[in-house]
């Protein structure tokens, strides 16, 4: 029988291991929601946020996890008549159409081979009909380890579609690769916190540009609890519109204090030196899945070129050191396999499980 109350230290692209401290700091005692005491933290923990997003405009704390978002985007600020670009390279950006089309929104997506990013010209292509009024973007497809070209894409559409909205899924990037919200002209951006923000799971921290909430004013049938109107009426006030998960909100008041006193360039540098490191060990042993230019700095899915049983394999590593790194994806599921470098997660911990994984396999 397995005991979950000694679990695995997690390696998998999410949820991933929280640190002992940050454990600590979710167990204070809690605060009544519409109390003054949590009007401050709820109001340093947004001002934090900003800094960690780079934008002025509005930054909201969901309880819920990441998925509520795909649909709070579209519900919120697509008319009934418009249709949405969804761009595709790998299960969670593909999934993300499917959700939007269950949402009764019209969806078209622009799909690529598991493994490529999508490139702005690809997008460019497509929006050249003028037909549409958004696209959804994933920053870091999960599946894949792919990082998409952002930054790249959001000057192409500033200069050629300056009104066509855009909904970013940044769940494996936020605070932990570049993003800078304000000067990208993104709309919606959203990620949950057991990814980079090294948080338990169930809460999402949201970005919503002025203009998204304005348009969201004129869309019809929004719902209430994802409802980005009403979410605004709480701002002056700091307080969510539901009772909130108070304990994840203590978690995102420490890790933020963290992130911005490494200061985010920094933060994003460490990332990517825990990302050489494991591509470094992949590309001596195995292949990096995707094309390396766009090699994911949270995560690196590796093709399994020696066709080793990955189930036996992350079983076998388990037993002996009681951690786990993460199987392939969906239909990269014995393909390849995924090692997540993000959040508290820190190279000494990746030079030891990447030599047990050595050790088990007769590699080194
Ligand atoms: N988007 C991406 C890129 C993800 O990696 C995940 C989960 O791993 C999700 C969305 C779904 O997030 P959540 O499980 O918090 O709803």
């Amino acid at each position: 029988m397995v005991d979950w109350r000694n679990p695995p230290k997690l390696f998998i692209p999410g949820p991933i291991m929280v640190a002992d401290d940050v454990l600590k700091e979710l167990s204070r005692p809690p605060l009544g929601h519409r109390g003054k005491e949590y009007a401050q933290l709820h109001g340093e923990v947004t001002e934090m946020l900003k800094k960690v997003l780079f934008t002025n405009q509005y930054v909201f704390m969901s309880t819920s996890s990441a998925s509520a978002i795909w649909e709070a985007s579209v519900n919120n600020c697509i008319l009934p008549n418009e249709t949405v670009l969804s761009t595709c390279c790998g299960a969670f950006s593909d999934k993300w159409a499917d959700v939007i089309a269950a949402t009764g929104h019209k969806v078209d997506a622009l799909k690529v081979d598991w493994g490529q990013p999508v490139k702005p010209e690809q997008i460019d292509e497509k929006l050249s009909s003028g037909k549409y009024a958004a696209i959804t973007l994933v920053h870091n497809e999960t599946s894949t380890g792919i990082m998409n070209p952002v930054k790249e894409i959001s000057e192409m559409m500033k200069k050629k579609y300056p009104d066509v909205l855009i909904f970013v899924d940044s769940v494996s990037g936020m605070a932990g690769l570049p993003l800078k919200f304000d000067e990208w002209g993104w709309d919606v951006a959203f990620a949950s916190v057991q990814k980079c923000f090294g948080l338990p799971p169930g809460f999402t921290v949201v970005a919503i540009s002025k203009r998204a909430i304005e348009k969201s004013k004129k869309v019809p049938n929004r719902g209430y609890y994802f409802n980005f109107e009403e979410w605004e009426k709480m701002v002056p006030k700091n307080q969510t519109l539901i009772t909130p998960s108070i304990p994840h909100i203590y978690g995102l008041h420490y890790q933020c204090t963290k992130l911005l006193k490494e200061g985010m360039e920094n933060v994003w540098a460490r990332h990517k030196n825990m990302a050489d490191f494991v591509r470094g060990w992949a590309r001596k042993n195995f292949e990096v899945f995707c094309e390396e230019k766009y090699a994911s700095d949270t995560l690196t899915a590796i093709k399994n070129t020696r066709n080793i049983n990955v189930a036996e394999t992350v079983a076998a590593v388990q037993k002996k050191h009681n951690v786990i790194f993460g199987n392939g994806y969906k239909k990269l599921k014995d393909i390849t396999f995924r090692i997540a470098h993000m959040g508290d997660i820190s190279l000494d911990d990746l030079k030891k499980l990447t030599s047990w994984i050595d050790e088990e396999l007769g590699l080194g």
